[in-house]
């Protein structure tokens, strides 16, 4: 059984994802764990500017590798463990930035592809429906206001020392968003046979139990 989904940032796309995955009894991949792995390490290599040139030689000897510590999904790149740094407001927008580089995609399909033949899964992502998974068995676009999505993560970021304000936040979405949406190679859409789940004023717990009803019928 592979399930994708994909979605917009702060959605609720991951939460769903776990929760959908523990009442079914599988696996999750999040794929965006895996970019911003390679943000981080480009980071670590050249500094925040990501420039194609950079980019090319970034991918030449890359070794990627995730594997799981329990519940905990590790992104291990040329041997350093990024894990601690995924979070980061800077790497989610240079994860952002660099995702739109083909080779640099290319690089981490069979990764994912792999994941997907050898488990039971939800990859969870931008293009996992259209591009990763195209087969998969069930399709979910999540989606929500791009207001609440801000809302979410300005709430999520409480107590944080760096927090953005709101406005800032909800700028860094929308930046995201286009960039998404816009960038030529594997841009996010709604696959054609995804079913769209908008998470806007419905909880967590709401879409997930409408998603398990929607997956137990598949087939039937
Ligand atoms: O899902 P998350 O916000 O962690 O993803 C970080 C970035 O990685 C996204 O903004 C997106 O640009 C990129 N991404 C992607 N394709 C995926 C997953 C994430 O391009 N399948």
């Amino acid at each position: 059984m592979n399930i994708a989904i994909d979605g917009y940032a702060g959605s609720g796309k991951s939460s769903i994802a776990h929760a959908l995955a523990k009442k079914l009894g599988i696996k999750v991949l999040d794929t965006g764990a895996i970019y911003r792995g390679l943000a981080c390490a480009y980071r670590g290599k050249f500094g925040i500017k990501i420039t194609e040139e950079n980019v090319l030689n970034f991918i030449k000897d890359l070794k990627v590798d995730v594997y799981f510590d329990g519940e905990i999904q590790k992104v291990v790149v040329n041997s350093k463990d990024y894990t601690p740094f995924l979070r980061e407001e800077e790497i989610s927008n240079m994860a952002s930035t660099i995702s739109a580089y083909k080779q640099l995609r290319e690089s981490i399909l069979n990764i994912q592809r792999e994941f997907a033949q050898n488990n039971d899964c939800i990859l969870e992502g931008r293009d996992i429906g259209t591009i990763v998974l195209p087969d998969a068995d069930v399709k979910f676009f999540i989606t929500a206001s791009v207001e609440i999505r801000a809302e979410r993560r300005y709430l999520q970021m409480e107590g944080q020392n760096d927090r953005p304000s709101l406005d800032e936040i909800l700028k860094d979405i929308k930046t995201r968003d286009f960039n998404d949406e816009h960038r030529e190679v594997a841009p996010l859409k709604v696959a054609d046979d995804a079913i769209i789940i908008d998470t806007s004023y419905s909880t967590i717990e709401d879409s997930v139990n409408r998603m398990v009803n929607i997956v137990k019928n598949v087939g039937r």
